[in-house]
This record gives C-alpha cells, structure tokens and sequence, in this order.
C-alpha cells in the first residue's frame, strides 16, 4: 500500500489490443476446454485484453459453443464482443469477389437473422470489411433505375445497414453496438458502396483497416506504409470520437514488414489494436509474426504515450472522390516524408494544403482554391490536377499551370498566393523494385526533391536530406521519424519546429539514436526514433 502511494504512478495504458476468433476458429478452437485454455494462453502472450468472438463467415458458428466461449473469456476477465463477415450470404455478388448480391431479398433475410441471431449473444458487434458490394446482376440492374452503378451501391448499403442490420439487431438488443470496419483501400470505396460519413453517422463506431504489405508486392497492390496512417487520420476526421481502433492481419507481410503495422497503426493515434485473427496467427505459416510482435508490446504501448497532437500539411480527399489516374498517391507524398494532415473537408482558412485529383470530388473546389489563394495560401497540387484545372476562367491568372518537360516543380503567383505543382515523377520516387530498393535519384530529382521539401518547410516539419520512403510524423512539439527503407539513415529535420536548435530524444525503436550533434538522427531500417 505504502510503496503504491510513494512510487510515481505508471502513465496510463493508451494501447489496448484485441483479437479475432472467426467463426471457423470458434469452430476448430474454441469447442474444447484444452482449446480455450490455449487460446487464452496466446492472449496472455499477446497482451490482448479484449476478444471478438466472431457468429458468421459464410459458415454460421455452434450457439452453445459460441456462448462457452463467450463466458469464458469473461471469466478469464476479457472484454468479449461479437463480429459478423457478410460473405456467403445466398446470392453472390456478379463481381466475383466474395461480397453478396443486396438487392436479394433472400440475402437481405439471411442477413437480418444472422444480426438478429449476433445482438442476442452480443452487446457490441464488429462488422468485417467485406459489407459491400459491386454486383450489377439482371437483379439489381432492374433495382437501380437511372441511378448510376455507384449511387445505387451507395443507396443500397445504407438502407441495408439501418434495415437489416442496425435495426434488427437493435430491436433484439437494446444496448447493442454496431461497429463498421472499413477496409484499407479507401480510393475505391465509391466504387463498392462505402460512404464513410453517412456510414459513420449511423453506426455507432468506425473501425480502420491499417493493414500494411510487402510494398515489392504486385499482387498486394504495392501498398505504402503511410496509408496506414493516412487511412486511420482520414477516418478519423470522418468519425470523431467513434473511431474506435485500427486493424491489420499477417497476409503479405514478413515479421519484419508486420511489424510495420502496429508501428504505423499507434503512431496514427488507434487506442486498440485488433489484431486478425487467433488462427491464422498460431499458424505454421504466420506464427513468426506474432512471435515478432509479442515481446516488443511494451515498447509500442510506450510509444503511444508520445502520440498526440497529429499536424501536416492538410491533404485533401472528400468522402467518394475518385482518384482518377493518382489512385493512392497521398500514401506516396506521405512517404516521401512531407508531413501530412489527410482531411475529408476543405481546409478552409488553412497556410497551406495538398491537392491532387481526390479534390475534383468537390464540385466546389474551385472557388474554395481560390479563397484560399485570395487570402494568401499556398496550395501543393500534383501535376494531374494542374492539368485537370488548367485554363479554368475562375482561377486568378491564366498561365499554364502544366509542367515544361524535365521540369519537377514550378511555383505561380496567384494573386496573393502561390501554387507549387509537383510533377508525378515526385511521389513515383517511393516505389520499390523486387527487393524493395527505391531506383537511384538522378541529380535533376535529388534537386527538385528538395525544392519541394524547402517549399514544405515553410509550413511543417520535414527532412531536406532523407532518401525517399522516410516518413515524418509531427506530433506537437515532438517529431517521429520511421524509416521505411532496407537501408540504414541518417539526416536532419528541418521546418517550424526546430531549424537551428538542438533535438532531445524522446523514444528509440530498434536501435535508432540521435547523434551527439543534437541533429542528425540515425535510424537502421524500419526504426523510428522520436524526437522534441
Ligand atoms: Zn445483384
């Protein structure tokens, strides 16, 4: 008692973690006693303090095992909720993934009794990210009317949320929590029905799919690590305070490259981290990953008592934008270590902003760009956007606003503010061959690099000299650096935080240190240091 009251309090934990039993696990692992003892010895291993216990994934799991498990786990002193996957509904969708056909009225009862059958069991309910859908059967063409293909996704998934989902299992459970879990591929979600603030105003939490690939990976779609951090900060200025954690799981990853993900996903700002799922973490093929993340939670949960205070350059993509030809290039500009603050409304009043094509998504985008410009602004606009916007009579001058060839950056007045167009050879630097190498710099990019980065300097803190694929996190009064490359690095930060001054290390990982210097910092590869 005595010692409790003279020691220092520990800070509060800001990190809780989570796992997923899917309905298959439930199944295959939680039907026993032996087999709930060893799960709950992983979550021990693990640090996780709260499990989703999961009713359907087109395989509908045993009631009397699902409610075993349930109190087991609390008895255990757990947090237990539910979770539902919508695959394997009755009719499939005609786009041949494994989302549902909606307009189905055989799907939209299935749908509702599993809900029904989750509330009863459950008081919060997660919801994967496979609630959407691309069908364009002879179904729902007849459904759809003169509405677009994406409209009527759009339509369709809301009225199926309140209708199905959120209703029914409201009617069987009074205090029931819905939450819905986007996926990471948030250029897309025009395109299969995801609305995240009309979604969002309806459920009663959000979650963020964080997930994180082998950037060499093709088949992964050559995933940024930024995104995991631009997803979970859109999101957030999306769904506020109901944004309730990250997610990612151990597909497409090596120990090395899963490790990114909690990184990314506590530097975001996620309170929990979910981590998917119990079975395919203590399988043969991805064990390593969670005997990678076990011993090293306590210097995560450390790290997020330095997390706070998120800033950047405010970047730009309204809720359903289309991406056109840049489709997660706001990954890209992140990882070229220009800071930024990803937001779903027009940073109206704001120094500076980062616009590419996902801002032609408001129709008002030019008259806002041009209140901006008028009060002395400087907007970042990518080269296709420049082109998109080129000769519009609404902005202040009439120069060409495209590129000359061999040309990266270029500056215009506009009245009392500037434009600064980057070319896409610029955010085309973090991509990375079959062992992950960025190509070399060619002196003319090297240069414009860093023309563009002195540009940002003016506004955020940033880096002059680091190679491509180091990310800066701005954090307040403290900066975070990870180093996303295979190399080791050493550079210097430069902006609003700290020009000439000395740095303090705050927070190493893996062996990241400041130099004596007070200013260079060293980082091995996939380290990140934290600095004030
Ligand atoms: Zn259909």
């Amino acid at each position: 008692m005595l010692a409790a009251i003279i020691l220092p309090g520990r800070p509060a934990r800001a990190v809780e973690w989570s796992t997923l039993f899917t309905a298959q696990d439930v199944r295959d692992h939680l039907s026993t006693e032996q087999g709930r003892q060893e799960a709950l010895a992983f979550c021990r291993k693990m640090g996780v303090t709260k499990v989703y216990i999961e009713t359907f994934r087109g395989y509908q799991a045993d009631e009397v095992t699902l409610k075993a498990a349930r109190d087991f786990f609390r008895q255990a002193g757990l947090k237990v909720s539910g979770c539902v996957t919508t695959v394997g509904i009755s009719k499939p969708s005609s786009g041949g993934h494994s989302w549902v056909c909606y307009t189905n009225r055989q799907t939209q009862e299935r749908l509702e009794a599993i809900f029904r059958f989750t509330a009863a069991l459950f008081d919060e309910i997660m919801i994967d990210d496979f609630f959407c859908t691309d069908c364009q059967c002879s179904e729902c063409a007849a459904a759809k009317g003169s509405m677009s293909w994406d409209q009527y996704h759009e339509k369709q998934m809301l009225q199926i949320s309140r209708e199905r989902v959120l209703g029914p299992a409201r009617a069987v459970n009074p205090h029931v929590k819905v939450i819905i879990k986007f996926p990471q591929w948030y250029d897309r979600f025009q395109e299969r029905g995801y609305v995240p603030d009309q979604e969002a105003a309806i459920f009663d939490r959000i979650w963020v799919g964080t997930e994180l690939r082998d950037p060499a990976s093709d088949h992964w779609g050559n995933k940024q690590q930024y995104e995991g951090y631009f997803i979970y900060r859109w999101l957030t200025d999306v769904g506020g305070a109901k944004t309730g954690g990250g997610w990612f799981d151990p597909f497409g990853t090596t120990p090395t490259l899963y490790l990114d993900q909690p990184l990314t996903t506590i530097l975001a700002g996620a309170p929990e981290v979910f981590l998917f799922h119990y079975g395919a973490l203590t399988s043969p093929d991805y064990h390593a990953q969670a005997d990678a993340l076990a011993p090293r939670r306590e210097q995560y949960e450390k790290l997020a008592t330095f997390v706070s205070g998120w800033s950047g350059i405010p970047t730009y993509k309204p809720v359903s934008s289309d991406p056109g030809e840049e489709a997660y290039v706001l990954d890209e500009i992140g990882m070229l270590g220009i800071p930024e603050s990803p937001t779903a409304h027009f940073p109206e009043g704001a120094r500076a902003a980062i616009l590419t094509t996902q801002a032609l998504g408001d129709a008002e985008l030019v008259p806002k760009l041009v209140r901006l410009l008028a009060a002395g602004g400087t907007v970042f606009i990518s080269q296709p956007l420049a082109h998109r916007l080129n000769g519009d009579p609404r902005l202040p001058t009439p120069v060409p606003r495209d590129l000359d060839k061999d040309q990266y950056v270029k500056t215009t007045q506009e009245g009392e503010g500037k434009l600064v167009v980057f070319s896409d050879a610029l955010p085309h630097l973090t991509h990375v061959d079959g062992q992950n190498r960025v190509e070399q710099l060619t002196p003319e990019l090297r240069t414009a690099l860093k023309d563009l980065r002195g540009k940002v300097a003016d506004f955020t803190v940033t880096s002059l000299d680091a190679p491509p694929r180091v990310a800066v996190y701005p954090l307040g009064r403290r900066v975070a650096v990870v180093n996303y490359t295979e190399l080791p690095v050493a550079c210097r930060l430069t902006g609003i935080a700290g020009v000439a001054h000395k740095l303090t290390q705050l927070y190493s990982l893996d062996g990241a240190a400041l130099a004596p210097d007070g200013q260079t910092l060293r980082l091995p590869p996939h380290a990140a240091l934290v600095v004030e």
